[in-house]
């Protein structure tokens, strides 16, 4: 089949080695429109992405789109939802912003979400979280919250190592586990393995602590559950105290250093490095959320503490995400489909102009990064804002292209 997708002439490939981004100053980058509300939400995202590069560098500098097919549009194009030219673009290109895909729940096609996290080795999953005054929160001082969860996305119980009760599978392993190792379980049991590598924790932990300092964030909490899952939380923990103290020594101090050394204060310049048991872990982002900062989780505990504290700020729906690996990373809002909203004109765009963000970031464009961040800021403080903040704010809501062309105006407005 002829190629669908045309690559601009003047573009050039971001090049991502060891962690390290090559951006050129017209880089290639991919997108995915998405399911459901995902097109609206993407050509909004898109706009407002590209006024505020223009606004930030002027004509030195262009990101040069390049759209892929994925999803439903895919099926339609091409016969399947992702097809092999797109994972030959993905593969050669490396950074792709993407809006929701449709999973079905059961049966049916697998997630091309995690599809594509795979084709990308993309094994740290970013979510930063911070509170923007105008949103409906259940705290009484939700300004406290600027969190960053950075979560190992390709190890632990997610890799779907198990076995139904009722299986051939399972009755071989409660076998080999009452012969071999005397451990006596039930025989309706269905078991799952719950694997945690050393390199798997340490590159991500190497990652977290890297995002800690090129980002200058406070400080780095492990968040396990070592207490009762030793040797693969505990192991967690323990492994990336290795890499915060061989790899990073002069960069971080540790909670007992700050409290036996420093008189109870972390010393200016230095990163905070300490642990919370993940029970602990949830209360204390409730209760006392200032106290936290980066926060590096394996994988199941990364997924839940994601959400809990996306809800601290009383919508998850206005978030972005990232997941990053050496060589590639793949930039999408944290909510999916809205199939409901879906052509209405009525979604919120911002959670993917939030992960249009991360990725500028992740360029190293900070400039106008900064400049989304502001504008988001400022139109929920003029209270220009799509249908799910109007309600509760009881104001008339803006379109998605609307909040978008209100986005792009204050953009034009900013210094
Ligand atoms: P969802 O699509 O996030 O939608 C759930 C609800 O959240 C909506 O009904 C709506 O709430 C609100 N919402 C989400 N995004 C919104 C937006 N941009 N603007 C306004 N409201 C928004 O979750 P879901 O219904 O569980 O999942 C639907 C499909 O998305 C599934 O196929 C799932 O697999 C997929 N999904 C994909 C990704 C991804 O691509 N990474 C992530 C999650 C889910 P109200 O009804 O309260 O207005």
């Amino acid at each position: 089949m002829s190629s669908r997708v045309k690559i601009p002439e003047d573009g050039e490939p971001i090049v991502i080695q060891g962690g390290v981004w090559r951006v050129p100053n017209k880089p290639i980058i991919l997108y995915i429109e998405g399911d459901g509300i995902g097109p609206e939400i993407t050509n909004v995202a898109i706009k407002v992405i590209n006024k505020a590069v223009e606004k930030a560098y002027g004509s030195s500098r262009e990101i040069k789109w390049v759209k892929v097919y994925a999803g439903a549009e895919a099926e339609k194009v091409y016969g399947n939802r992702f097809p092999e030219e797109t994972i030959n673009l993905i593969t050669k290109y490396r950074v792709v912003l993407k809006g929701p895909l449709e999973t079905p729940i059961g049966g049916g096609w697998r997630s091309i979400n995690v599809a594509i996290r795979m084709l990308l080795d993309a094994y740290a999953n970013v979510r930063p979280v911070k509170y923007m005054p105008g949103l409906e929160s259940p705290l009484k001082h939700p300004e406290r919250v600027d969190l960053v969860i950075i979560r190992e996305n390709t190890d632990d119980l997610y890799r779907g190592i198990e076995w139904s009760w009722d299986s051939p599978e399972a009755a071989k392993l409660r076998k080999f586990l009452r012969e071999e190792l005397k451990v006596d379980i039930e025989d309706d049991t269905g078991i799952g393995i719950k694997p945690i590598s050393k390199y798997k924790t340490q590159r991500v932990a190497r990652f977290a602590f890297k995002f800690a300092i090129e980002n200058k964030r406070r400080s780095v909490t492990i968040m396990h559950k070592g207490n009762i899952m030793k040797y693969t939380e505990g192991a967690f923990r323990e492994w990336a105290y290795e890499v915060a103290l061989k790899e990073f020594r002069e960069y971080v101090v540790t909670e007992e250093e700050v409290n036996t050394i420093y008189g109870g204060k972390v010393p200016p310049g230095k990163i905070l490095v300490n642990d919370r048991i993940a029970d602990n872990m949830f209360q204390q982002i409730i209760t006392r959320p200032e106290n936290y900062d980066v926060i590096l989780a394996p994988n199941l505990n990364g997924d839940y503490i994601s959400d809990a504290a996306g809800a601290l700020i009383g919508d998850i729906g206005v978030l972005g995400g990232a997941n990053v690996g050496d060589t590639g990373a793949m930039f999408e809002p944290v909510h999916g489909t809205a199939p409901k909203y879906a052509g209405k004109n009525v979604a919120n765009p911002t959670g993917m102009i939030r992960a249009g963000e991360l990725m500028l970031r992740f360029m190293g464009w900070r400039e106008a990064a900064d400049l989304i961040d502001k504008a988001i800021i400022e139109a929920i403080k003029q209270k220009k804002v799509t249908q799910d903040l109007a309600r509760y704010m009881g104001v008339q809501p803006l379109g998605t292209k609307e909040f978008g062309d209100a986005l792009i105006e204050i953009i034009d407005q900013l210094k």
